[in-house]
C-alpha cells in the first residue's frame, strides 16, 4: 500500500487544521531574532539578537502562553500574514509552502526527528545571543537569518517517517499556534512611527 500524500503537499496554508499548521513550524527560531528596518529606505537588516523569551538552546519560546503580554511586538503569524510580511527566513516552512516550494529533508515533518533542524545547522542554536546584555542591535547585524541555509547532512540519514506518524511525533513548537485560528508568532523591530 502506498503512503498517503502528506497534508503539506495537498492543502493550502489556509486549509490546514490547527495541528497541521503548528506542526509546520520547524522550530528554527530564526523568526524570533530581531530585525531592523531603515526608516527612510525601508531596507531590512537581520541581527543575531534573540527575543528575550527565546531559548538559545531549544530555539523555542519559553513563555508562549504569555508571549503577547510580555513581548507586545511579537507578531501573530497567520496565512494572510505569511503572504504579507517580507522578513520570514527563506527556510521557513510557511514561506516555502506559500511560494510553492517543498520542505527540506531536515524539516521535522520530513525527517521525523525534531532535532534535525539543529543538527543540520539550520536553526539559530549556537549563533544567537540574547537581547539581555547584547547592546545596540546595530552592532549585531548579520545576514545568515535572511539567507537560505546550507544544511549539514547527517552521516547516516534517517529513513523518512510516514507523514502522519511524523506529524504526530513532532511536538507543537512553543512559538506556534493560537487558540482559535491558525497563527504563529514572530518578531520584527519596526522603527517607531
Ligand atoms: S515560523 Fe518559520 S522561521 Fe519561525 S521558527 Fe517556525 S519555521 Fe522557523
Ligand atoms: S514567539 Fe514571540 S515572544 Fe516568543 S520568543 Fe518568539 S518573538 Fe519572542
Amino acid at each position: 500500500m502506498t503512503d498517503p500524500v502528506p497534508f503539506w503537499k495537498t492543502k493550502r496554508l489556509d486549509e490546514m487544521s490547527r495541528a497541521e499548521w503548528e506542526s509546520l513550524c520547524d522550530g528554527c527560531g530564526r523568526c524570533c531574532l530581531h530585525k531592523l528596518r531603515d526608516e527612510e529606505s525601508g531596507a531590512l537588516s537581520f541581527t543575531n539578537v534573540a527575543c528575550r523569551l527565546l531559548s538559545l538552546e531549544t530555539c523555542r519560546c519559553t513563555d508562549y502562553a504569555n508571549r503577547r503580554r510580555r513581548v507586545p511586538d511579537c507578531v501573530n503569524l497567520t496565512p494572510a500574514a505569511v503572504r504579507r510580511i517580507d522578513w520570514l527566513p527563506p527556510s521557513c516552512a510557511y514561506r516555502l509552502l506559500e511560494e510553492g516550494k517543498p520542505l527540506a529533508w531536515w524539516h521535522p515533518l520530513v525527517s521525523g526527528d525534531p532535532d534535525t533542524v539543529h543538527t543540520a545547522g539550520v536553526s539559530a542554536r549556537g549563533r544567537a545571543v540574547s537581547e539581555r546584555g547584547a547592546g545596540p542591535l546595530e552592532h549585531h547585524v548579520v545576514d545568515w537569518p535572511g539567507r537560505s541555509p546550507r544544511p549539514r547532512r547527517p552521516l547516516t540519514p534517517r529513513p523518512a517517517a510516514p507523514p502522519q506518524a511524523a506529524a504526530d511525533a513532532v511536538p507543537p513548537a512553543p512559538n506556534v499556534g493560537a487558540p482559535d485560528a491558525p497563527a504563529l508568532n514572530a518578531l520584527v523591530k519596526e522603527p517607531p512611527r
